[in-house]
């Protein structure tokens, strides 16, 4: 393993976090990078700093705004997390950390080590390949996740912790990747179990796929003199407090769209209602272009404002991920 810091300190990408040890920039480009590509992140983190250049700054925005800045990214709880937790007194070590909103242990260890120099490891999925294959693991699932836990903190250098934990996970993304890692550029290639043994291919050992459960629901497109309606989704339900349309069906289909959330994979199938309907907020296309909507929603709103733009008439629409 003595080779993976200097081969981090040669290759490693150069990334806006990167030059930074401010927990509050760690913090929001940790909270953007779960279970989203960095490629896909850069974007969001430049405009979110530019934005929000401190906590102070998130603090006093309203939620409104955060959210519509966070569009697109989904797992809006993330950007809940960082708005609520932006006014509180940010802790400096891995326990202090846990007891942020929406922070857990990946995140807390990745600002405590990188921001603090805690020597606490960070494990996500690349750093649970590694080290399968490292140490020829066959193990799966949270027996998996434990082992690389111990193993990560056992190789851990406690004089560089935050650069430590993201060369490891830098060695994932980029070298040891899923599919055809570049074992000929590796720096563990040495001591790794998988290279000896020509295992890269099975190792790990997946993970039992989870088949998604279908549903259907249906949507009201609310129309009244020239405005579209929406709800603002409430604490608890799916999307809190971004906008959406009324559930309910009419004679008048308009379109659909599909799209996966959490284990689901739901139809949406958007009808037309044309009047005054209770409990919804009235605004012209462009102010809803502005609001903060869940993507199927922006979706379903794109395709029935180019639908219907030209004409003035309705029409049918159908919109796939
Ligand atoms: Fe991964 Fe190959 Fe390096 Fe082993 S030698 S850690 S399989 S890239």
């Amino acid at each position: 393993m003595r080779a993976l810091l200097p081969w981090y300190d040669v290759h490693k990408r150069d990334l806006p976090w990167r030059r930074t040890r401010d927990p509050y920039a760690i913090w929001v480009s940790e909270a953007m990078c779960q279970q989203t590509q960095i490629g896909t992140v850069l974007p969001y983190y430049e405009r979110w700093m530019e934005r929000f250049p401190t906590a102070g700054s998130l603090a006093s925005a309203s939620l409104d705004e955060v959210l519509s800045l966070w569009q697109g990214l989904g797992y809006y709880r993330r950007a809940r997390a960082l708005h609520s937790g932006a006014s509180l007194p940010f802790p400096t070590t891995f326990e202090g950390w846990l007891g942020m909103p929406g922070v857990g242990r990946y995140t807390a260890a990745a600002i405590a080590s990188i921001c603090f120099g805690e020597a606490v490891a960070v494990v996500d999925g690349n750093v649970e390949r590694v080290f399968a294959r490292f140490m020829g693991s066959e193990t799966v699932g949270p027996r998996r996740t434990k082992a690389a836990f111990e193993w990560a903190n056992g190789v851990l250098c406690s004089e560089r912790p935050g650069d430590s934990n993201q060369a490891l996970m830098e060695l994932g993304a980029t070298v040891c990747k899923p599919r055809q890692p570049l074992c000929a550029s590796c720096p563990l290639q040495d001591g790794c179990a998988a290279f000896r043994e020509g295992l890269q291919g099975t190792l790990p050992v997946a993970s039992p796929r989870v088949v998604p459960e279908a549903i259907s629901q249906s949507c009201l497109i609310p129309v009244h003199l020239g405005k579209i309606g929406f709800l603002r989704a409430a604490a608890g339900e799916w999307w809190s407090d971004l906008y959406r349309f009324p559930d309910g069906t009419s004679p008048y289909p308009l379109g659909l769209v599909k799209f996966a959330v959490t284990k689901h994979r739901v139809t949406l199938q958007a009808f037309l209602h044309e009047s005054e309907l209770e409990g919804v907020e009235w605004f012209t296309p462009d102010e809803a272009r502005a609001l903060p909507l869940p993507a199927p929603y922006r979706r379903l709103l794109e395709s029935f404002l180019a639908a219907n733009a030209p004409t003035g008439g309705l029409m049918e629409f159908a919109s796939e991920p």
